[in-house]
């Protein structure tokens, strides 16, 4: 690990003359203590501090130029202080340039401001990130102690931890148990292999084969209610759901969140979503939620995660949530937010191989792992195509198989073009998966030509499949109408020949977004008809909040 564990001095400038003196002088300086990164631009160079972040490392400078074209630097100091709130940062410009400097200091709160060029560095730079890097060392973020985790590197429980405090944000350092630090580890915590996965949280204590809801504990996550009655319950922690949590607890609706696994939901996967508004430079699924999820939680919304819930109920007016150990809450009201699932691909061998090295979706934790691999994705719409680019930082090549002819009719044109531009993406058209085989972790996959049906066989430890997805509302099933694939209908949809679905009490039609129970509303994906996209999702969710206020106001 030596290298990695160092702290890192991150360096951004799209000019790549002076990109790579900055990295060189500051390398030579730091270069032993500290593990120099050099960017391009403000998207990469976030990316980039998100790859740290994840792996439980720390950063403890920032040198960004001003003026780059896709983002300022103080946009993106603005950024990367939602990751690394105790880094240094230093903005460098070209010219005095009073008015960057002045906003700067006002937005985000800047350690230094240097001009170019620095040299002599011995006189013009290094004094200057001498005394933040000693200010930063003393800093108690610096001295963060962390969660370690010990695991098998090719084991899905060891995965599925690792995948876990990802999603929710949670710094930890990996620690395959092969090697002589997680050996150590593991001794260190009386553990043996037979115990995998180990988390050692700061404290020191090891825990074993952690349940997620010991995980959602240990990250600081809520897992019980405050109380068992609210104005609305939310289930599901998708931007739908936290779209609901953060209009509900802003106009004072007492409001809890219910998330099975970690909040973010689909959205909380994908690696750039471009087609947000507001976010020109693109904004990743897991900022998108954080920021959400703070959002939300400043309102005053509790937010549950690892809580499943398995059924509704009504009794009277109100509305009783059922969760899997068999515990319930109550409200007045109820948005379903629950979104869709991947759809599995069945091959022989897919299933047994799935955490180990075939994945459903794209995982943040599993990119840096591909480097010089070949990667396969499976999949021709959006998804898919923006895992392709992702991966392609990462991989050697990276191959999208899709069944159809090409591209066009499932994805979006700018993105078919972005896959065009990269030499290593390339597209297999009318292939499929037919097999999968491997012992410890994914070995080879075998291809057919759907046109010719031959098959072929390559070697790769990685795949990656992006099939569409479904909802899981089967515990719903006979409390509410839901369409033959199983999405609630809502709203004009329900009235069959201007008839009212049976059952419903009520002297007046189902509002818009309201479910064949009343006062029940479903947002986001999982609704029939609904447009499935991060924007739609989260304006759905906001304007199930007004017709909740609409309902209870009738009351
Ligand atoms: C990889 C990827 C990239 C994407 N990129 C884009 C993009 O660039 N732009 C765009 O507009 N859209 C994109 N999408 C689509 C977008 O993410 C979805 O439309 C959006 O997330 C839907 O939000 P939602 O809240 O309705 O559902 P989801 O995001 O599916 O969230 C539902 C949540 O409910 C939880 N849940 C389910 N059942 C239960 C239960 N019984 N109890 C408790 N919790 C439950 C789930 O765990 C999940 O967290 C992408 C999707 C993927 C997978």
């Amino acid at each position: 690990m030596g290298d990695m564990a160092n702290p890192v001095i991150l360096t951004v400038d799209d000019d790549p003359v002076v990109s790579r003196a900055v990295a060189r002088d500051v390398r030579r300086r730091y270069g032993d203590r500290y593990r120099v990164v050099r960017a391009s631009s403000g998207p990469e160079a976030l990316e980039a501090l998100r790859e740290v972040k994840l792996r439980g490392e720390q950063a403890a400078l920032l040198l960004a130029d001003h003026r780059m074209p896709e983002m300022t630097g103080i946009e993106f100091l603005e950024a990367a202080m939602d990751l690394f709130p105790a880094a240094r940062r230093v903005l460098l410009t070209a010219y005095a340039d009073t008015e960057a400097a002045i906003e700067a200091i006002n937005v985000v709160d800047l350690d230094h401001y240097l001009l170019k060029p620095w040299h002599p560095p011995e006189e013009q730079l290094y004094p200057v990130l001498d005394g933040l890097l000693d200010a930063w060392a003393a800093s108690p973020d610096a001295a963060l102690a962390e969660i370690r985790v010990v695991g098998h590197r090719w084991s899905a429980p060891s995965f599925t931890v690792r995948d876990f405090l990802a999603r929710n944000l949670v710094p930890f350092r990996w620690l395959p148990a092969e090697e002589p630090e997680g050996a150590r580890l593991l001794d260190a915590a009386g553990a043996t292999e037979a115990d995998l996965p180990v988390v050692v949280t700061t404290e020191g204590k090891a825990m074993v084969q952690p349940s997620q809801a010991e995980l959602a504990t240990l990250a600081g996550l809520t897992v019980l209610p405050a109380t068992d009655f609210y104005d609305l319950v939310v289930v599901g922690g998708g931007p739908a759901g936290l779209g609901s949590a953060v209009y509900g607890a802003s106009e004072g609706l007492r409001t809890v969140l219910v998330e099975r696994r970690a909040t973010g939901g689909q959205a909380g996967q994908s690696s750039r979503i471009e087609n947000y508004l507001g976010f020109p430079d693109g904004v990743s699924g897991a900022q998108l939620t954080d920021r959400a999820r703070r959002q939300a939680t400043k309102f005053g919304a509790e937010l549950l995660s690892t809580r499943e819930v398995v059924g509704l109920d009504v009794a009277g007016s109100a509305r009783l949530l059922r969760f899997d150990d068999g515990s319930e809450i109550g409200a007045h009201t109820v948005v379903l937010a629950t979104g869709v699932s991947y759809r599995l691909l069945d091959a022989p061998g897919l299933a047994d191989l799935t955490g180990r090295g075939v994945f459903y979706g794209s995982t943040a934790t599993e990119a840096p792992s591909c480097v010089d691999h070949e990667v396969y994705i499976v999949g021709g719409a959006n998804s898919a195509g923006q895992a392709a680019v992702h991966f392609s930082r990462y991989a050697t090549r990276v191959h999208l198989l899709i069944r159809g002819a090409d591209l066009t009719g499932s994805m979006s044109r700018y993105l078919i073009d972005q896959l065009d531009r990269i030499d290593s993406i390339v597209v297999h058209p009318h292939t499929t998966v037919v097999g999968a085989d491997g012992e410890e972790h994914l070995r080879r996959l075998t291809l057919c030509d759907a046109r010719t049906g031959a098959t072929r066989t390559v070697d790769t430890s990685w795949l990656f499949i992006f099939i569409g997805a479904e909802p899981r509302t089967d515990w719903l099933d006979g409390r509410l109408v839901r369409d033959r694939r199983g999405f609630i209908v809502t709203g004009p949809d329900l009235l069959a020949d201007g008839r009212r679905p049976a059952g419903w009490t009520l002297p007046r039609d189902p509002y818009h977004l309201e479910t064949s129970v009343p006062g029940v509303f479903a947002a986001g994906d999982v609704r029939a008809q609904s447009v499935k996209r991060v924007a739609s999702a989260v304006g759905e969710g906001a304007m199930a909040v007004s017709l909740v206020h609409r309902y209870l106001e009738a009351q």
